[in-house]
């Protein structure tokens, strides 16, 4: 009682135990007492969890917002605007990303269908430089989802020296600007997967037999996994921060050239009997060799049956003909030549290609053997000069010739 007397006059604190005093006044409530050192301390407290709160949902409602899903059509409509030919590997893949953007944002009323769709993640197969990537990033820049592009060969398992597959996740963050939620939404392209083959007795190709290890991890990630990846990249070390990246919709494309393949079909049609009475097939005919590519066929060439069966939707891509390198250089939204047109009109100068000028661009780059990757270095070649002398041409028209693609005169300016 005498205690509690005392108690009462001296007022304290309840949450810190201060002594009521002229720099920290205490206020007293029916049944607690808060200093103001306490007062001040709640308020920053409250305060911070009010904005972060608000910027959270903020981010929410207008960062992710959810994909807008075309219909396929629409999507092969944007992908003809910028990828020549390849028709049927277009459809393909319009076709994929619709149903899988489908699959995460559209819901059927009735609550008691339990069907899960399958991930349908993709395999390109067709030559270097033959739109493979370039049909990837229109797909990620329409759909303004964010797009991981990687090339297996760089990949290791964990723990290896090299990029760690989950690396790979790590990108994807930061092409979505380290909003979780959108790079679970976003596209991972993988590059030259037919690289990381595994040995097989079909082949005599020599390769590193770690293939089929990062094969195995890469499974990991495409199958649907919560990555930890470490913020800024780099290997991941313990008891660093970690951000936790779902992988369940991410979608997959991977692509390779699978050189040699062709003979493994073939001779599967051929009912395994091996073909030296076989006479050399044309290249439509090699094409269509490559079209009635099956899962087995990529299993013997070393690729592991777990990952063949999350590539769903498997499709080739052909060569890129002459023809076609003239379309690509003249015809889609960011062609070549209309890049240099828009680079001359800035400084008030015309800029005409001549068919054939384009035809022996176009035959150049066929003799590099790098599909279309080719055309922008030799343009370039050719350019330079006149780009040199650009800001002296104002009002006039410069012409490319064949003869200059041949470096055997300058370009008409006239
Ligand atoms: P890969 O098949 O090796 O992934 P890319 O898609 O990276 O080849 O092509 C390299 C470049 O060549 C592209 O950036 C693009 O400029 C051009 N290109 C390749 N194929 C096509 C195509 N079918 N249509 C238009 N441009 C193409």
């Amino acid at each position: 009682m005498k205690e509690g007397k005392k108690l009462s006059k001296k007022i304290i604190c309840d949450f810190c135990g201060a002594v009521d005093s002229e720099q920290n006044p205490i206020v007293s409530g029916d049944h607690a007492n808060i200093c103001k050192a306490c007062i001040t301390a709640a308020y920053d407290i409250v305060n911070a969890d009010d904005s972060s709160y608000v910027e959270s949902t903020e981010s929410a409602t207008t960062k992710h917002k959810d994909v807008d899903i075309p219909t396929p059509a629409k999507l092969k409509d944007i992908l003809d605007q910028y990828v020549v030919g390849q028709h049927r590997a277009k459809k393909v893949l319009a076709v994929a990303v619709y149903n899988h953007y489908k699959r995460i944002f559209k819901k059927l009323p009735d609550t008691n269908d339990d069907t899960e769709i399958n991930k349908s993640n993709i395999l390109l197969i067709g030559p270097t430089g033959s739109g493979k990537t370039l049909m990837a990033q229109t797909i990620a820049k329409y759909l303004d989802v964010p797009l991981a592009i990687a090339d297996a060969t760089s990949l290791t398992e964990a723990g290896y020296v090299g990029d760690d597959v989950e690396n790979v996740i790590t990108r994807l963050l930061q092409a979505a600007n380290g909003d979780v939620k959108r790079a679970e939404q976003g596209i991972i392209f993988i590059d030259e997967i037919d690289k990381i083959a595994r040995m097989s007795e079909n082949r005599s190709i020599t390769r590193d037999v770690s293939g089929e290890g990062v094969q195995q991890a890469m499974l990991k990630i495409i199958e649907g996994s919560v990555v930890n990846v470490p913020p800024k990249g780099g290997r991941k070390h313990p008891g660093q921060d970690a951000i936790q990246v779902d992988t369940t919709n991410i979608l997959f494309i991977c692509g390779g050239a699978f050189d040699g393949l062709e003979d493994i079909i073939k001779k599967r049609q051929s009912g395994n009997v091996l073909g030296f009475n076989q006479s050399k097939k044309t290249k439509k005919e090699m094409e269509n060799v490559i079209n009635s590519v099956e899962s087995d066929d990529l299993v013997k060439y070393g690729i592991i049956p777990e990952l063949l069966g999350r590539l769903h939707m498997i499709t080739t891509l052909n060569e890129i003909t002459k023809d076609d390198m003239v379309h690509i250089l003249s015809e889609p939204k960011n062609a070549l030549t209309k890049q240099y047109m828009k680079l001359f009109k800035l400084d008030n100068v015309e800029l005409e290609f001549e068919k054939d000028a384009l035809e022996l661009i176009a035959q150049k780059a066929i003799e590099r053997k790098t599909g279309a990757r080719g055309l922008r270095s030799i343009m370039e070649d050719i350019m330079l000069d006149i780009m040199f002398d650009l800001p002296n041409l104002n009002n006039k028209k410069v012409i490319i010739t064949k003869d200059v693609v041949n470096k055997t005169s300058e370009p008409k300016v006239a």
